[in-house]
């Protein structure tokens, strides 16, 4: 995986649209953005809504940091421990925020000079945090995916768990915990210092498997369950982190689940694109559209969504107090419309495959394309279809949201019901209009 990102960044360097080519369709045929945006972001949602953070067991960024956190116990750097606020998610919250804001902005999505800036800036930090801070500092409080997958992951099929209780109260050795196997190369305690006989949710396991190969008594399993397993534990409130978390997902969501239908595009990006016009300010209008997206628009929709939870209370600070208790259980609607995006996406730009491992570069691809000397891949599914899938998602979705909500708050669930169903049915209504209104 640590070849095929360096790969990209450097295939990716200095590379822009050429003259003339539309850069919405050089996002597809240059393998860079393809492989990075169309078809890599989008697999990761869905293996980490069916998976937990599966992805962390391959992900490059990790074997980097952990490489220069040892090089830097070698040369006996001094290093730092993690503070409780980079811990909490915070600063992950801005650097997601920040992607998708160069994303609406820069089209950080559309022009491989940039995603290799991007690549490249993940692994150099990576590298840095491993250097100067120890304990996986770089998966728990930067990595810009770190929420995402905590988040979407808890009902993961795939969990690292203790089997048997009475196997770990008798266990003498305890290496899956003791401090002196941090630094071991195979069979580590938790590098991310959890307490692996005490897991039981999937919020912070990487799924390394370290602690399996440390378990002598070979109690840690990995092991294949029924999604949202009911042994999880639940938090009845979310931290603030993964509620902003959650707020700024469900307007990027929203957007991009409009971004596949004309007219609710038009609707979605009325009031960003009159403010842009009316101040001439179409030169930012992209960056307009980011603010709009990620930040007052999922405002407005939390207002009206905190207002339909708190309904018997006049006070704001109710209000925004429930986001906490609305967010966990949100975020499974949120992650089944996220799913929905991310199979369109797949379907119509995995056809662009073949030619982008032909043309790297895809710029003969598209000006073939744009010339109609080359026929544009059709999608691999057709709209209606990947509509009836992404609607059976959400439904899906609203089903387990409303479970965590009772699982998380056995007393009071009932009462934040009409949030779930406003939002389920405005996804389900945007994502029927793909394939089935013109
Ligand atoms: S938390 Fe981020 S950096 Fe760490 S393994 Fe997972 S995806 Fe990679
Ligand atoms: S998981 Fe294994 S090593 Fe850890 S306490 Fe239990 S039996 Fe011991
Ligand atoms: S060592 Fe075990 S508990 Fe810790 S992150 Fe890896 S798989 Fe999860």
């Amino acid at each position: 995986m640590l070849a095929v990102f360096i790969s990209l960044a450097v295939i990716g360097c200095g590379h822009f649209a050429p003259e003339g080519v539309n850069d919405k369709l050089y996002a597809k045929t240059n393998i860079v953005n393809l492989m990075v945006w169309g078809l890599w972001w989008p697999s990761m949602v869905w293996l980490a809504v069916l998976f937990g953070r599966v992805w962390c067991m391959v992900c490059p960024l990790e074997l980097v940091a952990n490489g220069t956190e040892r090089v830097a116990r070698r040369l006996g750097v001094k290093q730092l421990v993690l503070g409780k606020w980079l811990r909490s998610g915070a600063l992950i919250v801005g650097i997601y925020a920040l992607i998708q804001l160069l994303v609406a902005g820069a089209h950080l999505h559309r022009v491989p000079a940039y995603t290799s800036l991007f690549l490249w800036g993940l692994l150099g930090t990576a590298g840095l945090v491993g250097f100067f801070i120890k304990d996986r500092a770089f998966c728990r409080g930067f990595c810009p995916v770190g929420l995402l997958l905590s988040t979407y992951g808890r009902g993961g099929m795939l969990a690292v768990r203790a089997g048997s209780g009475r196997i770990c109260n008798t266990c003498t050795g305890k290496d899956c915990i003791m401090a002196c196997n941090r630094t071991k190369l195979s069979g580590r305690s938790c590098p991310s210092l959890l307490n692996p006989p005490k897991l039981n949710s999937n919020r912070d396991c990487l799924v390394c498997g370290q602690c399996i190969k440390a378990c002598k008594p070979d109690n840690m399993q990995l092991i294949l369950r029924r999604p949202f397993h009911p042994s999880d534990v639940r938090e009845p409130a979310a931290s603030w982190p993964v509620t902003i978390f959650v707020i700024i997902v469900s307007g990027f969501v929203t957007g991009e689940l409009c971004s596949e239908w004309k007219t609710a595009q038009s609707v979605f990006l009325w009031l960003p694109d009159h403010f842009t016009e009316y101040f001439s300010l179409s030169s930012v209008g992209g960056w307009i559209e980011g603010v709009w997206m990620i930040g007052i628009y999922p405002l407005l929709l939390w207002f009206v969504l905190g207002i339909l939870a708190a309904f018997n209370s006049d006070n704001a600070f109710v209000v925004i107090r429930s986001w906490r208790f609305l967010a966990l259980p949100l975020a499974v609607i949120v992650s089944s419309g996220h799913m929905a995006k991310g199979l369109a996406k797949f379907t119509s730009w995995i056809g662009f495959f073949p030619h982008a491992l032909k043309d790297p570069m895809g710029i003969m691809t598209a000006s073939g394309i744009s010339s109609k000397a080359i026929q544009q891949p059709v999608p691999l599914l057709s709209i209606s279809v990947v509509s009836l899938i992404g609607m059976a998602l959400v439904i899906t979705g609203i089903y387990f949201s409303i479970r965590e909500a009772r699982l998380a708050n056995p007393e009071t669930y009932h009462q934040r019901l009409a949030p779930k169903l406003v939002l389920v049915v405005l996804f389900a209504f945007i994502i029927f209009g793909w394939g089935y209104i013109k």
